[in-house]
């Protein structure tokens, strides 16, 4: 049995639907979605790049594996010198990108698993075998150019060209990355006509891919094909380093003040519709602060930014607390069940009260405007190295100001459905129910046959035995 799983980074499931109706995607019709199927499913929060892609390679939410965002405050470092004071503000965005890796608890990824595993154009390699990343330096190259200039059609023709050379190599697991939607949206929208024409891009590879399968008189995998996350345009940038700044808080922030004398707070950004704060981040303190260690007034003036969806922090005793303007409640785990437990109004809508085993909460919040949002705080806040605070933008804002190189004009990183909600494709069998993105890791292995050391346990679940269930 071999795999093929295709990142598609920032696909959004409404374009690929009307480009499926439109006949747009014929080899994505034809090879994957006709045996199989495809589904609406949920990513991880912060919904960005590079973490939203832990799920796919180690079955994991990046909470439980110690990676809270693309940019986040190491405690501890944060006093030392300045060579410690620019590692502790860490961005995966730069030249600390590789140090995701490294950074990443100890578990053992895909590669790991599979040792007959190639990638292309990935930002994870953990556990891939000397030269089974491809083209990482056009990678480097190209990715940088496409950055600044827009060049993403480039770099994702030299995915299709490494993916279609290694048609008659042998592997067991190919994972491959096309990252030119997402690179393109930030630039324009979701929908933009060279947006559109990422997606037949990406369909044309895997037919070009299927051909010289074919042609070379071997079996056709299974294919997996997903997405990271979504997108929204921005109408709003809500700087809220700036803000802080204004308000009389000196902020270390990214990229020019990691060095912040008298910093106050930090701000790290995901995507950019999140933001994680970490309150006086050179007093040397390495514990993450609870809710009633967080200023009031500053909490009561970011939940007024019409930008703020909502705020999460650590509660006092156990488990989170999300706030939105006029609502509160806490989110707890006991062994298998959440409770949502609202102390001021109904911040999520569920109707009040609730204790729900893991999958009865998801499906109940998948049609809410934060879907999968108890279980996602939840997950992110394991993590000790999350921010005191959280912010999740509504739709059409984000936390960065149009400052950027370049400027963001679409983007994601928040809970909203807009950004969380993926296509999940499979040429396989899936499940009518709620699927997420960190599901496909344990089904890819259960149908590559490879058993999962005893020690280990995932947060997803194998879709392809819920599929058997529910067929
Ligand atoms: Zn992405």
């Amino acid at each position: 049995m071999r795999a093929v799983f295709v990142l598609i980074d920032g696909a959004r499931p409404d374009v690929l639907r009307e480009l499926l109706a439109r006949g747009d995607l014929p080899n994505l019709a034809r090879f994957v979605i006709e045996p199989g199927g495809w589904r609406v499913g949920t990513t991880v929060f912060p919904s960005t790049t590079g973490v939203a892609y832990i799920p796919f390679l180690f079955g994991r939410y990046p909470g439980s594996t110690g990676i809270p965002g693309i940019r986040w405050l190491d405690r501890a470092a944060a006093t030392g010198g300045w060579r410690e004071q620019w590692r502790a503000a860490r961005s995966y965005c730069g030249v600390q990108g590789p140090w995701l890796n490294s950074d990443i608890a100890p578990a053992p990824s895909m590669f790991d698993l599979v040792p007959e595993s190639i990638a292309i154009c990935t930002p994870i390699t953990r556990g891939l075998a000397n030269g089974a990343h491809r083209i990482p330096l056009r990678r480097a190259i190209l990715g940088s150019a496409a950055h600044y200039l827009g060049t993403y059609p480039a770099l994702d023709r030299a995915v299709q060209e490494a993916w279609v050379a290694l048609a008659a190599a042998p592997w067991r697991f190919l994972f491959v990355v096309f990252p030119g939607i997402d690179g393109t949206t930030h630039l324009k929208d979701p929908w933009h006509p060279a947006v559109l024409d990422g997606y037949r891009l990406v369909d044309r590879a895997l037919g070009a891919f299927v051909a010289r399968v074919a042609r070379s008189g071997g079996e056709l995998p299974a294919f997996f094909v997903a997405a990271d996350h979504g997108a929204t345009v921005m109408k709003e940038h809500c700087d809220v380093a700036v803000l802080l700044e204004q308000w009389g808080f000196a902020t270390l922030r990214h990229p020019m003040h990691v060095w912040r004398r008298g910093a106050r707070v930090a701000t790290m950004v995901s995507g950019n519709a999140s933001v994680q704060l970490y309150f006086e981040p050179r007093s040397g303190r390495e514990t993450p602060r609870t809710e009633s260690e967080i200023p009031r007034d500053v909490l009561q003036r970011l939940l007024a930014l019409p930008a703020v969806r909502l705020a999460a922090c650590r509660d006092d005793m156990d488990g989170v607390v999300m706030q939105t303007r006029g609502a509160r409640a806490r989110i707890s785990q006991t062994l298998d069940l959440i409770r949502y437990q609202p102390t001021d109004g109904d911040p999520l809508n569920l109707g009040g009260y609730l204790e729900l085993d893991d999958r009865e909460l998801l499906a109940r919040t998948r049609n809410t405007d934060l879907p999968d949002a108890p279980r996602q705080l939840l997950q992110l806040f394991q993590s000790a190295r999350a921010g005191d605070l959280v912010l999740a933008a509504g739709p059409g804002a984000d936390f960065r100001g149009p400052w950027e190189i370049p400027e963001h004009r679409a983007g994601h990183g928040s809970l909203i459905t807009e950004h969380m909600e993926v296509p999940i494709a499979a040429s396989v069998p899936l499940p009518e129910s709620p699927i997420r993105t960190v599901d496909l890791m344990p089904t890819m292995l259960d149908y590559l046959g490879v058993a999962l050391p005893q020690t280990i346990t995932l947060d997803g679940t194998p879709l392809s035995a819920r599929a058997s269930r529910y067929s």
